[in-house]
């Protein structure tokens, strides 16, 4: 094809920002007509169907990127359908010499991008990939003995000491505009509400829509704020669910509205000269992204298989309904696990050290299977992950790598006295509980009159010696 003929196309998709976007730079300094395009894949093997959360964040992310997209001469093409055949439509109308994207980790997602690239081998369209969502790419942190990490702190190390962390690339300053079809046309896109990515009949989504601002502006937003203020605090900070102690960056890293290489290099520029211990602790948390992308990577069924073996002996127990739905709906009786699955309800969003408690709660008192509990934060978390959920269901389970040990019970009541003492997080979602002072509202079940919330659905001592039994079972 006559180079005057080319174009290119720019693939997005958890990526959705312009900031350290290499696929997109890469593409605008070719300086050829571009087409961006981002795909809505429900249908290619193996793809997990977004849960309602997620599905919410997207649709305005997707609206917040094709705006920003608009501002710079360029514009967003939308299509739904299995993405290596959409990708080759797009390319035929498109006239396409250029592909570009940036990688994705998880098995049917490189399925399809192999699919992809040798489709454009075989048709003489240069592809290029490129690394942006994660700091360091899973094949390229190795044990010794050449093998993936199964342990944090070594894998942490290993890649601490991988050399620099590449700049992030700046947003380019103007985008070529769109390729044309042959007839001078744009191609034609889907509009972004038909693909009803919103909650109709009922419509839950008021309390997200309070909580968040999807999309790089909200994204950057986050981060100037967390790193002005609770950074330098961090370690304390982020054990306390009451305060806006952590980053709450997490659906916007899902989503690949900023770049973990941008928040590298905000936090090297804030602290020059050395990283305060507090801000290291909050860079070795996305560490811990890393990590779970590098098991997902090596373990692409984490999602469905018990990481240890071992635990396809365990005896999970079958929850009743009723069980079950008191724990979705914060209805439990134990004030911290409540409070958690409220806010989740609420905000699609929950503090780490609560969903280690609900967590803790579901598969250990009630010995509930770790599947249960990651579906339904798959449904309701608007950072739901690929990676990060079902690593960490399984880290609280026992069953995952460089788990939390069997006998590691976490004790709601211990837990809410000690990181919510004055009881201002459980008051916050619990209403019912409002009358309790900071004493009495860990053990509401203990004060004479607390109408409306429910007593507790299991006792915590028994409990925990039938999970400790039936996990000594495992050893047997
Ligand atoms: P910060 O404390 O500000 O941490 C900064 C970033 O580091 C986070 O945004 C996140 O990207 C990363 N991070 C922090 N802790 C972890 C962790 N334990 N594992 C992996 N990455 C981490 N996190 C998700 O992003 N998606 C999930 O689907 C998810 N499911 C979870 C399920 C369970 C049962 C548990 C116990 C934890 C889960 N987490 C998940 C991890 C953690 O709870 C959230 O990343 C964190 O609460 C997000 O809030 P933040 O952005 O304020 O975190």
């Amino acid at each position: 094809m006559a180079s005057s003929d080319a174009t290119s196309l720019v693939w997005l998709r958890d990526d959705l920002r312009l900031d350290d976007n290499p696929a997109l730079t890469g593409a605008a300094a070719l300086g050829l007509p571009l087409t961006v395009v981002f795909i809505l894949d429900e249908e290619s093997a193996g793809i997990r169907p977004l849960g309602g959360a997620t599905r919410w964040w997207l649709h305005h992310s997707l609206a917040a990127l094709a705006a920003s997209l608009e501002n710079k001469g360029s514009r967003l093409l939308l299509r739904r359908g299995p993405a290596a055949a959409v990708i080759k439509e797009v390319a035929a109308e498109t006239a396409v010499t250029h592909l570009f994207w940036n990688r994705r980790y998880g098995l049917p997602e490189r399925t399809v991008d192999a699919e992809v690239k040798a489709w454009a081998d075989g048709s003489g369209v240069h592809v290029s990939s490129h690394q942006a969502n994660l700091l360091f790419e899973p094949w390229t942190i190795r044990t010794g003995a050449g093998g993936p990490y199964k342990v944090f702190t070594p894998f942490w190390r290993a890649c601490l000491a991988h050399g620099e962390v590449r700049d992030p690339h700046e947003v380019p300053l103007q985008l070529p505009s769109p390729a044309l079809k042959g007839g001078g046309a744009l191609p034609a896109g889907e509009d972004l509400d038909s693909w009803n990515l919103l909650p109709r009949s009922p419509d839950w989504s008021g309390g997200l829509a309070d909580t968040w601002e999807p999309g790089e502006k909200g994204a950057l937003r986050r981060l100037a704020d967390f790193l002005d203020g609770p950074a330098e605090d961090y370690g304390t900070g982020r054990n306390v669910p009451g305060v806006e102690g952590t980053s709450r960056l997490s659906p916007h890293l899902r989503f690949g509205e900023v770049s973990p290489f941008r928040v590298w290099r905000e936090i090297r520029e804030r602290f020059p000269r050395k990283i305060p211990a507090d801000v290291g602790i909050f860079r070795s948390e996305l560490g811990w992204r890393e990590f779970c992308w590098h098991l997902l990577y090596n373990n692409p069924e984490l999602a469905t298989r018990n990481y240890r073996p071992e635990f396809d002996r365990f005896e999970w127990q079958q929850l009743s309904s009723g069980e079950l739905q008191a724990w979705q709906q914060g209805r439990t009786g134990y004030p911290l696990v409540d409070a958690g699955m409220r806010q989740l309800w609420q905000t699609g969003w929950m503090h780490n050290r609560v969903r280690m408690a609900a967590a803790s709660f579901l598969v250990k008192n009630l010995l509930a299977d770790w599947r249960i509990g990651e579906q339904w934060f798959w449904d309701t978390l608007v950072d739901a992950d690929a990676a990060s959920n079902p690593a960490n269901w399984q880290w609280v389970a026992g069953s995952g790598a460089d788990a939390s040990p069997y006998f590691r019970i976490f004790n709601p009541v211990t837990q809410s006295r000690k990181f919510d003492s004055a009881g201002g997080y459980l008051r916050q979602y619990i209403p019912e509980l409002a009358g309790l002072d900071g004493k009495a509202i860990h053990e509401p079940w203990k004060a004479a009159n607390v109408p409306g919330y429910p007593a507790p659905l299991v006792g915590l001592p028994e409990t925990r010696e039938r999970a400790l039994d039936t996990y000594s079972r495992l050893k047997d």
